[in-house]
């Protein structure tokens, strides 16, 4: 018998068994998890380098100075509210301090992303293992959590192998649809998950030559109230970058529901207004009437792609400016402060980063991160219907969840 059970060894899984030990190392504790990699999604994580917290609101570098939880809750389209006190306990700072504590080297990117020194996920990998060896926490790979049910006010998890018993059970199985049945059986509701952060495929992509540029632009979704600035970065396939990542995920559900079928208005000078740049077009022509648009990079964007939006309209910017009526600088104007491209689906799963949906929030208590359907049964990591933009947020939710759970255990 077994004081906590943890179904699923990513990094929500075995920081929860952790915390509890940590908190009470006369505990017993079982994870299983049922491949053969523990921590499988921390070591491919952020390009094998393990981007593992953000600490873009600290200014301060590395240094443990209080985040403002609200800023920081504002990253989750889905568990802003939620995530808010949860935070106070245990937020970037605290997972920084843990991370130097069991000897990991931590460094800041420009734009906020932490990740180890090392340059290497192994490092976040090994901290973790090494901590949970240390605090005896007994670990069992291979074994696939195929039903779950209480008898007697314990738990029967049983395995493609095994039957456990436990007096409490966590389960941490990131998005597998098998953790989700799990949650069900024991009375819980799903919010259907779908996929969150990907690129936009572009109908009849007529940038795609110009693959790698990125620039700082605004983006709207056409009918929607979603709209993201950022830099977005030109693909082969249609639109990626931090920009998009964001809004395939505050657009998340809106995009499915539509298929993946929609207009994106690109800005591409956010900071001047439509009249703005006409009058900026209109006094070059008025100065430098005898030359061509081709040779007045005006807006000072990437050479290729100026040319690329002069040539859209075939012969028309190719006159002299002086030939050059008031009604085409016009239509320029407007093509620069909002292009339109077809959105026809999104990048396959090699981008897909984390999952919108899963376990309803409202069931469950976030100062536990026990379920308030089920008594002693403990959810937390992707999971939940949390999810983060890109940067090391989905992690923290991980971190901050896990550790909430074996506090309260
Ligand atoms: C390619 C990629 C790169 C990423 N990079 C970053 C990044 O740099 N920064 C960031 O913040 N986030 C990143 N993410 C997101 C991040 O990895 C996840 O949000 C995080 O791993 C979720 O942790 P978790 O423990 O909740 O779930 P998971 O990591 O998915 O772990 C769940 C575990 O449960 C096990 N399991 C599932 N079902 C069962 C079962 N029935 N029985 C037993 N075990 C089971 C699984 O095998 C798995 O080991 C990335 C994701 C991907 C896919």
């Amino acid at each position: 018998m077994y004081d906590l059970i943890v179904i699923g060894g990513g990094p929500a899984g075995i920081f929860a068994a952790i915390s509890a030990k940590e908190k009470n190392p006369d505990i017993k504790i079982l994870v299983l998890e049922k491949s053969q990699k523990l921590l499988h999604k921390v070591l491919i994580s952020g390009g094998g380098r393990c981007n593992v917290t953000n600490g873009l609101l600290n200014p301060m570098d590395l240094d443990p100075m209080e985040l403002d939880p609200k800023d920081l809750a504002r990253n989750y389209p889905r568990g802003q509210k939620e995530l808010l006190g949860p935070f106070h306990q245990f937020g970037p700072k605290e997972t920084i301090e843990w991370f130097e504590k069991n000897n990991v080297k931590l460094k800041k990117e420009e734009d906020g992303r932490i990740f180890p020194q090392s340059n290497s996920s192994a490092t976040i990998v090994d901290s973790l293992l090494l901590r949970a060896k240390l605090l005896n926490i007994e670990i069992l790979k291979n074994q696939d959590i195929e039903k779950v049910y209480k008898e007697n006010e314990n738990f029967k998890v049983i395995s493609n192998d095994k039957i456990f018993i436990s007096k409490k059970l966590a389960i941490t199985t990131g998005s597998c649809a098998k953790g989700f049945d799990l949650a069900k059986d024991l009375g819980h509701t799903i919010k259907n998950p779908i996929p969150s952060l990907f690129g936009f495929n572009i109908s009849k992509f007529t940038l795609k030559d110009l693959s790698g540029i990125a620039l700082l632009v605004e983006l709207k979704i056409k009918g929607s109230t979603f709209s993201q600035k950022g830099d977005l970065l030109i693909t082969h396939f249609g639109f990626s970058g931090p920009a998009i990542l964001t809004l395939s995920s505050i657009a998340a559900r809106y995009l499915f529901d539509k298929n993946y079928k929609a207009e994106l208005i690109v800005n591409w000078l956010f900071d001047l207004s439509e009249d703005e740049i006409f009058k900026k077009l209109k006094n070059l022509k008025n100065k430098n009437f005898l030359k061509t648009l081709y040779s007045e990079n005006l807006f000072h964007l990437p050479k290729n792609l100026w040319i690329k939006f002069l040539n859209s309209f075939d012969e028309t910017f190719k006159k002299e400016l002086k030939d050059i009526p008031k009604k085409d600088l016009l239509i320029l104007a407007s093509k620069l402060s909002s292009d339109r491209y077809a959105i026809n689906g999104k990048t396959t799963n090699k981008k897909e980063f984390v999952t919108c949906g899963g376990i309803t929030l409202k069931e469950v208590n976030f100062k536990t991160m026990e379920s308030k359907i089920c008594e002693n049964l403990f959810f937390a990591g992707e999971i939940l219907d949390i999810d983060g933009v890109t940067g090391g947020f989905n992690f923290q939710n991980a971190w901050t969840t896990a550790y909430l759970l074996g506090q309260s255990i």
